[in-house]
Order: C-alpha cells, then sequence, then structure tokens
C-alpha cells in the first residue's frame, strides 16, 4: 500500500520516486494516452493547466482545507502535502487528466454545491445513539464506532477507514481496520488531520466496499468524487459503500499539540483524550485529572482552510454524527439516505446501538449558524 505522504515541500523523497524509471516512465506514456483519448473526446481546453488552477484559486487563498482527495485521486502521483503551508504542493509531472479539480471541494465551481442553505440539510431520522459495546475512549456516544463494527460483522463492508492516533505523540494517521475489534484503537476524535482519504485510492484498489469516517470537507471530497465522470474519480466512487459525517466546527494544523503540551506543562504522551466543546478544549490526562483550555488561546492554530467553510453537519454523508444536541455519553445521528437509513436499521437490530429520541434540534442549528457567522458566511 503506498506510504501516506504528508511531507515538507523540501522532502525529496516522494514514495512514488522509489518506483524505477521505466516503470514510472510506461505509467507515464499510458496517462499520456488516456489524457488525449480524454481531450479529444470531451474537448477539454482549459485556460490554466489543472495545477495552475488548483493552486490560483485554492492553494495562493489559504481555501485548501486539507482533506488531501486530490493527492490520493492523481494517477501520477504528482501532489503531497506540504504540512507548512497547509496545502499540497507538486512532485512528479501532471498528465492534465483534471481528477483534482473535479474532486476538490474549495473549487468555486464545485463550492457552489455547499452553499448554506440550511444548516442541517436533508435527512430522514435525527436521533440520539450510543455503541452497546464498553470503552473508555468513545468521544461520545460511541455510536460511530457502533455503525462500523456493525457494517463489519455482518459483512456489509470489507474495511473502514477511521483515524487512528499514536498515542505517543498524538499524531493523527488514517488506518484501514479490517475487524471490529480494531476499532477500539481508532475512537475518539483528532482535531488535528482531516487527511482521511490519503490512502483511499490505494485501499479501492484491493476493496470491494469500504466505509470511512470524515469530517465535512472530506465528505464533500467524496461527494464531488461520486459524482464525477471522470475514470479515476468512478475507481474510488464505486468502492464507498458508507461515508459518516462528522459535525466539525473547526480544526486545528499540526502545531496544536505542541502548542496544548506548552500550556498545560505536560508531555502528549500524558493525554488520555481531547474533547472541544462549549469554547473549551478539555483534555484528559492518563492519571484521570483534566487541564481545560479556552479555544481563544489556540485561535492561531486553525488550520487556514478552516475559515472559508460553510459545512457544519457534513450535509453529503450518509450519516452526520456529533456531540451537539445529545446528552452527556450520546452521540447525535442524522441519518441522511437510503443506505444510511439501512445500516442505522441494521446496528440497531444487532445489538451494537442503543437508539432515544429527543435531540435537541435548535442547539445544532445554532452552532451551524455561528459557524457561518464567524466564517463571514
Ligand atoms: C475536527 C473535529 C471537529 C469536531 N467538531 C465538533 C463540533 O464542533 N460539534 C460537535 O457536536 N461535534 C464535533 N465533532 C464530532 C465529535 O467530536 C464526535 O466525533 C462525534 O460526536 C462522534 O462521536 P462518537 O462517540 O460516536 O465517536 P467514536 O465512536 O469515538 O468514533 C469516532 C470516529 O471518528 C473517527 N475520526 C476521529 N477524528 C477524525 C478525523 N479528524 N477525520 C476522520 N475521522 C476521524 C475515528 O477514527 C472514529 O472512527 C468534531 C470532530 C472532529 C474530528
Ligand atoms: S489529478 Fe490529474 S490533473 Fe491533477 S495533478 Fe494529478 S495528473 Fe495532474
Ligand atoms: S481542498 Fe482538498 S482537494 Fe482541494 S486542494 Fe486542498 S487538499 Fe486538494
Ligand atoms: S472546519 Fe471545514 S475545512 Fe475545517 S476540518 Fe472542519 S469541515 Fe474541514
Amino acid at each position: 500500500m503506498k506510504r501516506i505522504t504528508e511531507r515538507t515541500a523540501d522532502s525529496k523523497t516522494h514514495p512514488s520516486m522509489e518506483k524505477s524509471a521505466l516503470s514510472q516512465n510506461l505509467a507515464h506514456q499510458n496517462l499520456m494516452q488516456i489524457h488525449l483519448r480524454r481531450s479529444e473526446k470531451d474537448k477539454i481546453e482549459p485556460v490554466l493547466s489543472p495545477l495552475e488552477e488548483l493552486k490560483k484559486t485554492v492553494w495562493n487563498k489559504s481555501a485548501c482545507s486539507g482533506c488531501r482527495a486530490c493527492i490520493s485521486i492523481c494517477p501520477a502521483d504528482a501532489l503531497a502535502y506540504d504540512l507548512g503551508r497547509n496545502h499540497p504542493y507538486q512532485v512528479l509531472p501532471c498528465v492534465d487528466c483534471m481528477a483534482c479539480l473535479d474532486s476538490c471541494p474549495r473549487m468555486p465551481a464545485n463550492n457552489q454545491n455547499f452553499i448554506p442553505s440550511q444548516v442541517l440539510g436533508h435527512y430522514k431520522v435525527i436521533q440520539n445513539a450510543r455503541s452497546k459495546m464498553k470503552h473508555k475512549h468513545f468521544q461520545n456516544g460511541g455510536a460511530v464506532t457502533g455503525l462500523l463494527a456493525a457494517a463489519l460483522e455482518e459483512e456489509l463492508i470489507d474495511c473502514a477507514l477511521v483515524m487512528a492516533r499514536d498515542s505517543w505523540s498524538q499524531e493523527p494517521q488514517p488506518r484501514v481496520v479490517y475487524n471490529a475489534k480494531d476499532l477500539d484503537k481508532c475512537t475518539g476524535s483528532k482535531y488535528t488531520n482531516n487527511a482521511i482519504l490519503e490512502p483511499i485510492n490505494d485501499i479501492a484498489k484491493g476493496a470491494r466496499s469500504i466505509a470511512l469516517v470524515g469530517t465535512p470537507c472530506s465528505v464533500q471530497a467524496v461527494g464531488l468524487i461520486r459524482k464525477s465522470s471522470n475514470e479515476f474519480a468512478a475507481k474510488i466512487a464505486q468502492k464507498v459503500r458508507f461515508v459518516v459525517g462528522l459535525f466539525c466546527f473547526e480544526a486545528y494544523d499540526n502545531s496544536l499539540i505542541s502548542e496544548v503540551s506548552r500550556l498545560i506543562g505536560m508531555p502528549p504522551w500524558r493525554f488520555d483524550k481531547m474533547n472541544m466543546s462549549e469554547g473549551k478544549m478539555d483534555i484528559r490526562l492518563r492519571d484521570g485529572s483534566h487541564r481545560v483550555i479556552p479555544l481563544q488561546d489556540l485561535a492561531g492554530h486553525a488550520k487556514p482552510g478552516c475559515k472559508g467553510c460553510a459545512d457544519f453537519t457534513a450535509k453529503l454523508s450518509d450519516i452526520s454524527a456529533g456531540s451537539i444536541g445529545s446528552a452527556p455519553g450520546m452521540t447525535t445521528i442524522i441519518v441522511r439516505t437510503v443506505e444510511g437509513l439501512g445500516l442505522f436499521n441494521i446496528a440497531e437490530e444487532m445489538g451494537f446501538l442503543e437508539v432515544a429520541d429527543g435531540v435537541n434540534v435548535e442547539a445544532i442549528k445554532k452552532a451551524g449558524q455561528l459557524k457561518l457567522a464567524k466564517n463571514g458566511i
């Protein structure tokens, strides 16, 4: 499987560079032929090259959400992510296939799809839910883990793409999970990385059906990939069976963990759980004690691309999940699609989830509107 390609702009060893020159040349020639066929057929004649377009419209405007859809979908491995500048950059020649433009949620033409008419978006059911599995690291009620466990145990999917974390550095890392018991190691919210899509192209090659969890920007990218007629997008889209979206007010760049560590005077390996809620970051330490930091003290570490974000509830997901609107120990669940409802019902019927009514919908709308106001939308 391709290694995660997060690296800084001065890195010299992009994984693709490890391929032999011959195989790279052949791959490049094949891709050029594909591109020519597409160009002849579709007569696409962009004014700028795709990468110039992305650079001008997204990267240089600090609008990149960091979702990595463009990196994963690129058939030429042309892109890697610059953690310092919070956007991708070019590492290998581009073959102008346009897949990155099709999948980028921050391209203005794509962004039109997400203009907020309402915070909640389309839905079928809104309920509280909690996992019946016992685990101390669920972020809220563990309903997201319960849904994924049901999908894996009932063999509705081959694998789930989730966000794990290195318990020493607290660094989040996308992980593919094939057994429900391995979901235990990947529970909880990771506030510094929304790169869940980075490995999806490689995973899609081997899997028949995938469930993934993502922040609204990643969910938007999957929505675009599902809609695109691009052949590289289609190869991924046909494998994604369930998309679980997390509510998201804001996320942080890589400097967050060291800043939190500095502010509370504790090394990252003492952290047990981080929870962002009601204007505060609560850090539970391994000894059970808590430290609290006002979010305004962390404002300088928010990802620049989050400042233009209009989606709070992941409106393009099959099922959305968040903490706001439900009682402590429960997860708020918004079921949006027929497929999402199928999974939600199976998870309840098979005993993975306990479900209750009584979500405070107004609280969700209020938080979503606050996000829009904060971002000047
Ligand atoms: C950056 C961020 C901001 C959030 N902001 C809000 C908010 O403002 N208001 C609100 O109500 N809820 C917010 N949430 C959602 C909330 O924190 C919980 O994730 C949600 O309620 C689900 O809880 P749970 O107990 O069911 O999840 P769990 O059962 O603990 O499972 C969480 C799942 O999410 C995956 N995951 C964690 N972080 C990421 C990530 N960054 N990208 C992709 N997958 C991930 C985990 O791998 C796991 O599979 C946010 C989440 C994130 C990641
Ligand atoms: S996805 Fe296609 S257009 Fe975009 S960088 Fe890769 S090869 Fe170029
Ligand atoms: S928003 Fe996502 S797809 Fe668009 S440039 Fe940034 S990482 Fe790539
Ligand atoms: S605020 Fe928006 S751009 Fe930032 S991580 Fe959340 S969904 Fe993505």
